[in-house]
């Protein structure tokens, strides 16, 4: 069973709701770290980030703005993941290399693919909010300044934490179909 057990690592929100008791995260999760990475050096780009629904050009941070820059760098803290996912199952033994090949796609596409979804609803129907202290849009309802924002779109109830959980779970389908089609569960 050693070599189910990175996709039960890339599954954690499938669990609850599966019923299923798995192993505890050992790690970030390929999802998260592809938003994470596809953040933090998505600013160093070049060029200005496009809406992901349009492709009109935004404002840098724009949520639902995405750059080729930004979804390169959540390819990489997605197969990162991967890799560290194979690492920690290498200590049970070795996984044959096919496996090896299908889990870095599985974690780049489920990585990705989450990241894709968590920019779509951030253009769409996530709640955003406008701080009119430093004049910036942001997901948060209480602004990092102290500040309390308004809703300039989306749905009020849709905060990050949920738009957080259902790219999680995408990812995770994303990531199950995938392991499911290369016939290793
Ligand atoms: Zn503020």
């Amino acid at each position: 069973m050693a070599p189910v057990e990175p996709l039960w690592q890339l599954l954690p929100y499938l669990s609850p709701i599966a019923g299923l008791s798995l192993p505890p995260l050992p790690a970030p999760w390929p999802r998260s770290t592809a938003d994470t990475w596809a953040t933090e050096l998505g600013v160093l780009s070049p060029h200005p980030p496009r809406l992901i629904t349009t492709g009109r050009v935004a404002v840098v941070g724009t949520s639902g703005s995405i750059s080729l820059w930004g979804t390169t760098a959540a390819a990489g803290g997605a197969l990162f993941i991967g890799a560290v996912a194979v690492l920690l199952s290498g200590l049970e033994g070795p996984l044959p290399a096919a496996r090896l090949g299908w889990l870095a796609i599985v974690a780049l596409l489920g990585g990705v693919g989450g990241a894709l979804v968590d920019s779509f609803l951030g253009a769409t129907v996530q709640g955003i909010y406008w701080c009119e202290h430093d004049h910036k849009e942001t997901e948060k309802r209480v602004h990092t300044c102290g500040e309390r924002t308004r809703l300039l779109r989306g749905w009020a109830w849709l905060d990050n934490e949920w738009v957080n959980f259902i790219c999680s779970l995408a990812g995770s389908i994303i990531a199950f179909a995938l392991w499911r089609i290369a016939g290793f569960s």
